[in-house]
């Protein structure tokens, strides 16, 4: 069942020994239940006495009344919780053991545990947030930089919910124009209507064509650029890693991978993420385990954003190679002339090349060891990649791909709104793409989606939220 009314409950905080520990009911009996857990300090269970949005001091009790914890509690009735439903919030210690006696207490007095994301879930269709802001949520819980965190803000507080609704309004506004004149031409004129459709298609054509071009560089800025590191073993490939990785202090985290080929690592330079891939290869090579070599590299460097190609300076044995020079010629890419510190036996030139590879492709020297280009490797990187500042003041950008897909259809449709309307065609010819475009930028808000999508979306939640 889509929608379903039981009572749920979760730990909404991580599950590691820690100070406090949050445990979340949402539903028409969460009071109820949680009442038969509770007793205040006089030892009376007196839950539904207390009034909406307070706190309040007591205990959890298990069914002999023998107390589990000392806890503070918080009521906040329906509709103004995050659900809109009843919602009650125990503050417990926090030990793994201590919320998971509760959570089984509360189990085994009615509730069902949540689902990942199942109170955001009920917030949504229970009509207190639309998707994008549900969306938000999640991208806020998983920002990785300033910039995530400020766009998801920016989405939580209505922004592109905003954006879309104003656009649907207008659309919606024409297409009931048309519609009421075709009923009813006495009242309803449309001698020159083709004109004022003409201009409000184009108006909208851009604001999406702007959200669309925005999304490129939103989703690079939110979840990083991909990053793959190539060159011949011994180039230097591990120490430029170390490098970017060490001195920015980074984040250094597996994304989970069912091979160890695919993983990666994400490398805070300042605000930019950079994801490098296949970086399993390359550390081995540092191991000397396995010499990994131009070849396994080049695989990942297909679907990179960025490739980063490190060659040996001092190497007598430097020739052209041209799997590379196909690789980078259409995409962006930056070339490391390292070990720059061993001037005496420096063998390839940058004149070398850009007489191979071509005039505009930025050639960098670098040294692992003293360090030389690394804040030029930074800054060629952010100005490749990045227009005006990093972190955006009130500008908001898509960064989601299923937002990105929506709007591209939509902009799709508009844009045979244009072609009809060019061509002198009828209305009741173009209120169908006018209706499929309203219909795509309902689905970015949640107006208009089908259960699965919303399964899917929400089960990427985290637990307790
Ligand atoms: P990879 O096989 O491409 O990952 O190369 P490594 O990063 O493992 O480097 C190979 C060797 O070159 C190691 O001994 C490094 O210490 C050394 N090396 C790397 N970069 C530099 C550099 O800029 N200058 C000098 N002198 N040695 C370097």
């Amino acid at each position: 069942m889509f929608f379903k009314d039981d009572t749920i409950c979760a730990i909404a905080t991580a599950m590691i020994d820690a100070g406090i520990g949050i445990i979340r009911i949402s539903g028409d009996n969460a009071i109820n239940i949680t009442d038969k857990i509770y007793i205040d300090a006089k030892g009376n269970h007196s839950l539904k006495k207390y009034e909406s949005h307070t706190i309040n001091y007591g205990f959890i009790v298990d069914e002999n009344e023998t107390k589990v914890d000392e806890i503070m509690i918080s009521i906040m009735k329906a509709p103004r919780s995050y659900t809109k439903e009843d919602v009650v919030e125990i503050n417990s210690h926090g030990g793994r053991l201590i919320m998971e006696s509760i959570l089984n207490l509360l189990i085994r007095n009615g509730c069902r545990i949540a689902e990942p994301g199942e109170f955001t879930k009920r917030a949504f269709l229970n009509g207190r947030i639309d998707l994008t802001r549900a969306e938000a949520v999640m991208d806020l819980i998983h920002a990785k930089n300033d910039f995530s965190m400020k766009n998801s803000e920016l989405q939580l507080s209505g922004k592109l919910f905003n954006k879309i609704e104003d656009l649907r309004k207008e659309i919606l506004y024409e297409m009931a124009y048309i519609e009421s004149a075709i009923d009813d031409p006495e009242n309803y004129d449309l001698t020159d209507y083709d004109t004022r459709l003409s201009t409000q298609n184009s108006k909208w054509i851009k604001s999406l064509e702007k959200l669309i071009e925005s999304s490129d560089e939103g989703i690079i800025r939110k979840d990083g650029i991909r990053t793959a590191i190539i060159g011949k073993p011994n180039a230097g490939k591990s120490s430029l890693l170390n490098k970017l990785a060490g001195e920015e202090k980074a984040i250094v985290t597996d994304i989970e991978g069912t091979t160890r080929d695919i993983i990666e690592e994400n490398i805070r330079l300042g605000d930019i993420i950079l994801k490098v891939m296949d970086t399993a290869g390359i550390r081995d090579t540092e191991d000397k385990i396995e010499k990994i070599g131009v070849d396994l590299a080049l695989k990942s460097a297909n679907n990179a954003d960025l490739i980063l190609y490190i060659i040996d300076s001092t190497d007598k044995a430097f020739s052209n190679e041209n799997r590379i020079k196909d690789l980078i010629r259409d995409k962006h890419a930056i070339i490391l002339l390292n070990k720059n510190d061993r001037t005496e036996s420096i063998n390839v030139l940058e004149n070398d090349i850009h007489n191979i590879y071509g005039k505009n492709i930025p050639v960098i020297k670098t040294s692992m060891v003293d360090e030389t280009g690394i804040d030029e490797l930074k800054k060629i990187i952010t100005d490749m990649f990045f227009s005006g500042d990093i972190i955006p003041k009130e500008e908001i950008y898509v960064t989601n791909i299923r937002q990105k897909e929506a709007l591209i259809n939509a902009l799709e449709s508009l844009n045979k709104v244009k072609l009809s309307v060019d061509a002198c065609m009828s209305e009741d010819f173009y209120t169908i793409d006018l209706m499929n475009a309203y219909a795509f930028l309902g689905e970015i808000i949640g107006k208009e989606v089908d259960e699965d999508l919303i399964e899917e979306i929400f089960s990427k939640f985290c637990m307790g939220k």
